[in-house]
């Protein structure tokens, strides 16, 4: 944790994840008690999602984090509805929880263009108020990111995670043969040659104890929520729902010598798992275990299995889209369906 200017910034090196901002709306204008003219409200804080914003920028422009709308104008004689005051539109990244200062969730941005009302505009003075105008709301908000890939890579520490990003797409993760050199979410994209991209997540952290959020645990763990699919490892202890995604899982540093002997021993525990629970210790015993789509031995060194690996993830990722169209089409259905009925009956 590092403190900054009074607000609190968790930092993996440059990666900022969480931004605490002030918000207030405008107040809004005095009304006119002669004519029972009416103050304009005050303007509005708004935060609108952009692609290729980040939380780092935000506090790079703003090193205040105050965001105040403008506002609202006085009634007066030539105008007896004062105006409103300006919006303020905070422009933030796809993938941010909202949350209040208590950790509670108020909103979500994870579209391009989708808003948020931050922080409303006092409404104008009148007759009702005295012509006395209302404050505009003020809050301290915090924007939390969650990172968004179609594939999280997750594993344990030195199982060449970051080895393998860089294998599959262009992005240039720290490798080194100790455990943690990865601290923050590294991104890569992986491209194909009818120009598909699928986006690949390496996910640091995620070790033993992990779930109790011992070491580096939950902060990265959290990524894994908005990613799509899985690629390595066991995850029943931090969160059910992730057992429900679909999982690759790839066996890595099949060049070392004994790499066959293991994975036969390793596919032989996978496809029986009952057969072995019994050599885990107690507390390590999973209530639900994944179940792998494929499992593919690879080695980032000779390059074996990488092909096919990038081939089972499309496939994965294409299929999972083309379930989801499925499921959109049934609704839709049902939807016209039912407002048929209604017409019907009407
Ligand atoms: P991460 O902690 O999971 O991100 O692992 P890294 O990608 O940093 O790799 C950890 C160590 O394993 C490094 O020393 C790599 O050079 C090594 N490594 C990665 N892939 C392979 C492989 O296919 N074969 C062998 N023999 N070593 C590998
Ligand atoms: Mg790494």
């Amino acid at each position: 944790m590092v403190r900054c200017g009074g607000a609190v910034l968790r930092k993996y090196g440059n990666f900022i994840d969480d931004l605490r901002l002030y918000v207030r709306g405008g107040t809004g204008g005095m009304g006119y008690p002669r004519l029972g003219g009416e103050g304009g409200r005050g303007g509005d804080v708004w935060f609108v999602a952009q692609e290729r914003t980040t939380l780092k920028s935000i506090r790079e422009r703003y090193p205040q984090k105050r965001f105040v709308a403008g506002a609202g104008a006085n009634s007066s004689v030539k105008a007896l509805k004062g105006e409103k005051g300006k919006d303020c539109e905070v422009h933030v990244p796809l993938g941010i929880s909202v949350l209040c200062d208590d950790g509670r969730q108020i909103g979500e941005l994870n579209a391009a263009g989708e808003r948020f009302l931050a922080a409303r505009g006092g409404l104008g003075g009148s007759l009702a108020t005295n012509f006395v105008p209302c404050k505009g709301q003020r809050r301290i908000v915090h924007l939390d990111l969650k990172l968004i890939a179609d594939v999280g890579l997750v594993g344990f520490p030195n199982a060449g995670k970051s080895s393998l990003l860089s294998k599959i797409s262009h992005a240039k993760p720290e490798i080194a043969n100790y455990a943690f050199t990865t601290v923050q979410p590294e991104l890569g994209k992986i491209m194909y040659a009818d120009y598909k991209q699928i986006p690949v997540a390496d996910l640091p952290g995620l070790i033993e104890g992990a779930h109790a959020n011992k070491g580096m645990g939950h902060k990265f763990l959290k990524h894994v929520e908005r990613t799509k699919q899985l690629l390595l490892v066991e995850l029943e202890l931090y969160k059910e729902e992730l057992l429900t995604k679909p999982a690759l899982l790839a066996i890595n540093k099949m060049d070392l010598p004994c790499a066959k002997d293991n994975l036969n021993e390793l596919m032989k525990q996978l496809q029986n798992p009952q057969d072995f629970l019994h050599l885990l210790q107690d507390e390590m015993i999973p209530a639900n275990t994944l179940e792998f789509k494929d499992i593919i031995p690879i080695s980032t060194y000779t390059g074996e299995g990488i092909e096919e690996l990038k081939a089972c993830i499309r496939k994965s990722i294409d299929e999972e889209a083309e379930q989801e169209n499925e499921e959109y089409r049934k609704k839709k259905l049902q939807l016209l369906q039912t407002s048929g009925e209604q017409m019907n009956r009407s």
